[in-house]
């Protein structure tokens, strides 16, 4: 996975200790500060796809990321499940 995109950061001038956040002021401070970040986007996909548990990354707490995975688990299962459009409209 690239990580090209870690160098482009914010947090890299900050304390590591800023972005693992014991409560939720913290995660508030973390979240603004992932907010500016150039690479917000890859930073959530990141802890995504290696299902990083602690920390803010990509201005997401460990309960959004949770709550963003749960989703696209679902997301895809419903799509399994849903009928294919061609299947729908071809005739019997
Ligand atoms: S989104 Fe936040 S945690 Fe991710 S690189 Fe940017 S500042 Fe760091």
């Amino acid at each position: 996975m690239d990580t090209t995109w870690m160098a482009q950061g914010k947090c890299r001038q900050l304390a590591p200790a800023t972005f693992f956040p014991s409560d939720g002021v913290g995660v508030e401070v973390a979240r603004r500060i992932c907010a500016e970040c150039p690479v917000k986007g890859p930073c959530l996909e990141y802890a995504l796809c290696n299902r990083i548990e602690h920390g803010v990354w990509g201005g997401a707490s460990e309960r959004e990321r949770r709550r963003i995975s749960r989703g696209r688990r679902l997301a895809a299962q419903a799509a399994r499940l849903k009928p294919s459009s061609r299947a729908a409209t071809t005739p019997r």
